[in-house]
């Protein structure tokens, strides 16, 4: 069964959120529990857990269903010790926030080196800063997302994923998610039959359908390889209708969080609902 939804707003409140998600007939939904442009937000109120419990189970989401996005500032491989141990603060509040809600997984960007330190260094920091945040939480899933490989992010390759699930202490608590724009930005034909067979045997192969927690899909303005983040509403981009209608009819994505950060949220239901039309 495919859980489709979107990146909802969560103005006002974290309990608005599922109630946004329903009506736009989503199955599951992503959101930020505070502002993502703020390293620390005022502390969730016992009104606001309750109310997101209340309205999660009222509109049928599930905990597996939900994926919260962290702060866009955070960077758990950030080369200068003092801003790292700013991003590491700021991603357990992120993690406790999620415990309080009832969540299991919180989506990250893993980090940038900012042309400071290797590739390597900056993944084995960010391994790193997830043990740690790991070790002072509970029941709460890190889920590592691809990027484009905009600028010195790391994460554009599968190895990047893998080598950072590999330094990770507590397995069952480590996870990815693939976002369709950063994955054919990074260099990863799907929108071709062959290239869509071809990329996920490797990602079976390298980081293992066993930690994917969740999908991210969008359509890019963007051209193959280009290591540029710009999504795209579904159809409206460069990635076309068959790698929809692949994913959306392949089992290998099945009862996870498949989410729409796609720019436009007067389509988003619209999106959805053409997403289930293509399964056969
Ligand atoms: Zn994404
Ligand atoms: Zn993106």
């Amino acid at each position: 069964m495919k859980y489709v939804g979107a990146h909802v707003s969560a103005s006002g409140g974290v309990e608005n959120a599922p109630v946004n998600a329903h009506e736009i007939g989503a199955k599951a939904f992503a959101l930020f529990t505070k502002n993502q442009k703020q390293w620390f937000s005022k502390a969730l109120t016992e009104e606001n857990i309750a109310g997101f419990k209340e309205n999660c189970k009222k509109y049928g989401f599930g905990p597996e269903h939900i994926i919260p996005h962290d702060s866009y500032l955070i960077n758990l491989g950030n080369p200068d010790p003092d801003k790292l141990k700013i991003s590491r603060n700021s991603f357990l509040d992120e993690m406790r926030r999620c415990e309080q809600l009832g969540i299991q997984l919180l989506n990250f960007h893993p980090g940038a080196h900012l042309k400071q330190i290797s590739e390597e260094e900056c993944l084995d920091l960010i391994a790193e800063s997830v043990n740690i945040t790991l070790g002072k939480t509970k029941g709460v899933t890190a889920v590592i997302e691809n990027t484009a490989g905009q600028g010195s992010n790391v994460g554009y390759k599968f190895e990047h994923l893998a080598h950072i699930i590999e330094k990770v202490e507590d397995k069952s608590r480590i996870g990815v998610c693939l976002d369709t724009c950063h994955t054919y930005s990074a260099g990863y034909d799907i929108k071709t039959e062959e290239g869509y067979k071809k990329t996920f045997e490797e990602f079976d192969k390298i980081v293992g359908f066993k930690y994917l927690r969740g999908i991210h899909l969008n359509d890019t303005k963007k051209e193959f390889g280009s290591r540029v983040d710009r999504h795209d509403s579904i159809g409206k981009g460069l990635l076309g209708e068959e790698v929809f209608k692949r994913m959306m009819n392949d089992p290998r994505f099945d009862n996870m969080p498949i989410v729409l950060e796609t720019p436009d949220d007067s389509l988003w239901a619209r999106e959805i609902d053409w997403l289930y039309g293509l399964i056969s």
